[in-house]
C-alpha cells in the first residue's frame, strides 16, 4: 500500500492555509483519516511519521504548528498566539478555543487526498467534542483511533531520549533511533535538539495533565467503536507493523 508520491511538506498544515502544500498525494487506495493518542513521549510522531510514508497521509501534529509559529517573525505572531507558545514552553495546554480555531481554520488539510493522521489533538473531551463536529460539518468519518500504551516509568524515560529537528520536526532518540551522522537530521541536515518541553520538570506537567486531560479520551473513542489499543513497549518497527495489521484487520 506504499504511496506514489512521498509525503507533502505539510506546508498548508504549519503555516496556515494561505499556504500551499508542495506535494499532492496520488493515492489508488480508500484514505485513512486517524488520530493517534499516547503520552507525551510514547513515539507518536515516529508511528505518526511511519503511518503518513506507508498511506501517503498527512501527518497532522499541532504540536507543530506551535514549534513553526516560534520560529516565524514574531512581528507575524498574533497576541493569541504569543500567550499559546508561553503555556507551551511552560508544559502546559493551550486553550481548547485556541487550538480549535487553528484546527477549524486548516480543515482544507483534513481532505487531504491521502488522508490524515493527527497527532497531539485532540487532547482534551472538549477538543474531541468539537471535533466531532466539524468532521460532521466537512463530512468526514474518522476510521480509526489508536491508542499508545506504555507504563509511566517507560514514558518519562522514552521522553528523555527524545531529540528532534527544529526544521523540518523529524523525530529521533538516543536509544531507538539515532540519526546517521551524530546531532544532525537525516532528512534535512539540521541540528538536533532535546524540546524545550521534554527537560524533565516539563516533562512530569506533561505527563500529569496528560493522566488528568486526555486519558479521559480513550474512553471516549472507545464508546464510539473507534479505539484501537497497541502496546507501546516494542520497538519503533513493530509498534508500527501491529498499527498496520491492526488497521488493515478493520477493513477486511
Ligand atoms: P506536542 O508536540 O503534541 O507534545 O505539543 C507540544 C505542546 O503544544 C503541548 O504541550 C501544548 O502546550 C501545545 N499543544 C499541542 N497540541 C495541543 C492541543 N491539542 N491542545 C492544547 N495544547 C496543545
Amino acid at each position: 500500500m506504499r504511496p506514489s508520491t512521498p509525503p507533502s511538506d505539510r506546508a498548508a498544515w504549519l503555516k496556515g492555509p494561505a499556504f500551499k502544500c508542495s506535494i499532492k498525494p496520488t493515492v489508488q487506495h480508500r484514505p485513512w483519516r486517524l488520530v493517534l493518542l499516547g503520552p507525551p513521549g510514547v513515539g507518536k510522531g515516529t508511528q505518526a511519521e511511519l503511518l503518513a510514508a506507508e498511506f501517503g497521509a498527512c501527518h497532522l501534529s499541532t504540536g507543530d504548528v506551535f514549534r513553526t509559529a516560534k520560529r516565524m517573525d514574531s512581528c507575524q505572531a498574533t497576541a493569541a498566539m504569543v500567550g499559546a507558545l508561553a503555556l507551551m514552553r511552560a508544559g502546559k495546554l493551550v486553550s481548547d478555543e485556541l487550538v480549535m480555531a487553528m484546527v477549524a481554520e486548516r480543515s482544507g488539510c483534513l481532505h487531504c487526498a491521502g488522508g490524515f493522521i493527527l497527532d497531539g489533538f485532540p487532547r482534551t473531551v472538549q477538543q474531541a467534542m468539537d471535533f466531532d463536529k466539524l468532521l460532521a460539518t466537512e463530512n468526514i468519518v474518522l476510521d480509526a483511533v489508536i491508542d499508545y500504551e506504555l507504563s509511566l516509568d517507560a514514558t518519562i524515560a522514552r521522553a528523555a531520549g527524545r531529540l528532534t529537528c527544529p526544521n523540518c520536526h523529524a523525530v529521533y532518540h538516543t536509544a531507538s533511533k539515532l540519526p546517521k551522522i551524530v546531532g544532525t537530521c537525516d532528512q534535512c541536515g539540521g541540528r538536533l535538539k532535546q524540546r524545550e518541553d521534554d527537560r524533565s520538570e516539563v516533562a512530569c506537567i506533561r505527563m500529569r495533565q496528560y493522566t488528568a486531560v486526555t486519558e479521559p479520551l480513550t474512553a471516549y473513542y472507545q464508546q464510539r467503536g473507534v479505539l484501537i489499543p497497541i502496546s507501546a513497549e516494542p520497538s519503533p518497527s513493530e509498534i508500527f507493523a501491529n498499527s498496520r495489521k491492526a488497521l488493515e484487520a478493520r477493513r477486511r
